[in-house]
C-alpha cells in the first residue's frame, strides 16, 4: 500500500482502510468520478459531476472561479481627462473590462516572473484610449465605450527577421510564449461584434477629451475579482432534499413555495414509505458556469481540472515528505496518476504568498502611473 494507490479508490470500496490512522471515507458511489456535459456554449456550461465528495466538487468550483488566469488592466497612465469623471473611477471601470484571454496560461508570463523592469511584450498587453469630443454638438453627450480601447504593441517584442542576417536570438521560453500567443489577446470582449453591446466607460460633452495608456497583466482572481474568468459558477445537489441538509422556511405548503429545480428530473423522487437513510451522502453535483467572455467556458473547466490535479499532487508530495514515504516506492506507484509539476506555470511556492493587502490597488491620480508605482503583481 502506498500513497498513490489510495486515489483509485479500490481500498476504500473494499473497506480496507484498516490502519489505525486511516480516514473513514463513506462507501457508495464515490471515488468513481464522472463528468456529464449537459449544455455547452461559448459562455455557459452545464454539467453533472458525480462520484466525488462535496469537498472535491467545491474545490473545482473555487479553482475555476479564482485560479484560472486571465489578463486585465491593472495600471492606467492618464495623459488627459477633462470629463467630470475622476481618474480613479475611470481606472476602476477600465480594470473591470473583460479582455480576451484565450490561451493566456501559455501565451503570457506573470509579470513577477519576467526579467523586464516595467512590463514588456512577454508579460504585458498595452492598450490606449484616445477620444475627444472637441467639435461635438453643444448639449449632446458622446459615449466612451470599451470598443474604443485599442491594443498597441508592448515594448521589447520579437525582432522582425532580417532577410540578410542571421535569425534573431530568442530564448526557448520566449519562443514558447510567441508561438502560444493568441493574436486577439487583450482585445476588449465583444469589440467589433454588433451582437455584443460595448461597456459604457464615460460620457463626454463638447470640448472634453480622454487620453490614457493601460497596462494589462496576467493574473488570477485570488488577487482581485476582476481576473475571474467566470461571472457565475454554482452547483446544486440533492434537489429533493432527501438528505435533509436544509430545512425549508414556508408559510403553508413547502412543496408549493419551493418548486423543484430542473435538476430534479435527473433523480428519483423520494419514497415517503422508506425510512430515512442516515448513511446517505451526496454524490452528484449539477454545475452551471457562466463566463464573462474572456476565456471560453470549456477552457475554464479544463484548466480548472488541470490546476486542481496539480494542487492535489502537491498535497500528496507534502504528505509523503512528512510521513517519510520512500521516493522509489512513490515513483513505482505513479501509474494512472497525474505527475505533479512543481516547476509549472507560476504555481510554485510563494506564488500566492506575500502581501495581499495591496489587492485592488494600482490606480491613482493624475499624472504619472497610478497607484504606488508598483502593481501588487510585481511585489
Ligand atoms: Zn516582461
Amino acid at each position: 500500500m502506498n500513497g498513490y494507490s489510495h486515489l483509485n479508490g479500490a481500498s476504500y470500496q473494499n473497506g480496507d482502510a484498516t490502519s489505525s490512522n486511516s480516514v473513514a471515507v463513506p462507501l457508495g458511489s464515490t471515488n468513481q468520478p464522472r463528468l456529464m456535459l449537459r449544455n455547452l456554449t461559448d459562455t455557459e456550461a452545464t454539467f453533472h459531476l458525480s462520484g466525488v465528495e462535496m469537498g472535491l466538487a467545491n474545490s473545482l468550483r473555487r479553482v475555476m472561479v479564482a485560479e484560472v488566469p486571465t489578463v486585465c488592466i491593472d495600471q492606467v497612465l492618464f495623459l488627459q481627462n477633462t470629463t467630470p469623471i475622476p481618474d480613479e473611477m475611470l481606472a476602476h471601470r477600465l480594470g473591470m473590462v473583460p479582455l480576451i484571454s484565450t490561451n493566456v496560461a501559455r501565451g503570457l508570463r506573470y509579470t513577477r516572473d519576467c526579467e523586464c523592469d516595467e512590463g514588456c511584450y512577454y508579460c504585458m498587453v498595452t492598450l490606449r484610449l484616445k477620444v475627444s469630443n472637441l467639435n461635438g454638438i453643444s448639449g449632446q453627450f458622446m459615449s466612451v465605450t470599451s470598443d474604443m480601447l485599442e491594443v498597441i504593441p508592448s515594448p521589447g517584442g520579437p525582432v522582425p527577421q532580417n532577410p540578410y542576417g542571421p535569425p534573431p536570438a530568442v530564448s526557448p521560453d520566449d519562443q514558447d510564449i510567441i508561438s502560444n500567443r493568441d493574436p486577439s489577446l487583450g482585445q476588449p470582449v465583444g469589440k467589433g461584434n454588433p451582437g455584443i453591446p460595448p461597456i459604457l466607460l464615460a460620457k463626454m460633452s463638447r470640448g472634453q477629451e480622454i487620453e490614457l495608456l493601460c497596462k494589462a497583466y496576467k493574473g488570477i482572481a485570488k488577487y482581485h475579482a476582476k481576473w475571474s474568468p467566470l461571472s457565475t459558477v454554482a452547483y446544486e445537489y440533492d434537489p429533493y432534499n432527501k438528505l435533509r441538509h436544509t430545512t425549508y422556511w414556508y408559510e403553508e405548503d413547502p412543496s408549493v413555495e419551493w418548486p423543484l429545480s430542473s435538476n430534479a428530473g435527473f433523480e428519483a423522487p423520494p419514497d415517503p414509505s422508506e425510512p430515512f437513510d442516515y448513511d446517505a451522502v451526496p454524490s452528484t453535483y449539477y454545475f452551471t458556469a457562466e463566463s464573462v467572455g474572456s476565456v471560453p467556458v470549456r477552457s475554464v473547466v479544463e484548466q480548472g481540472l488541470d490546476i486542481l490535479a496539480e494542487s492535489l499532487g502537491k498535497v500528496i508530495l507534502a504528505v509523503q515528505k512528512e510521513t517519510g514515504v520512500d521516493e522509489d516506492e512513490a515513483e513505482d506507484a505513479d501509474e494512472g496518476m497525474v505527475a505533479p509539476d512543481l516547476n509549472g506555470n507560476g504555481y510554485g511556492a510563494g506564488a500566492y504568498g506575500g502581501d495581499q493587502g495591496g489587492v485592488g490597488g494600482g490606480y491613482g491620480a493624475t499624472p504619472g502611473w497610478a497607484g504606488s508605482g508598483m502593481s501588487p503583481l510585481r511585489r
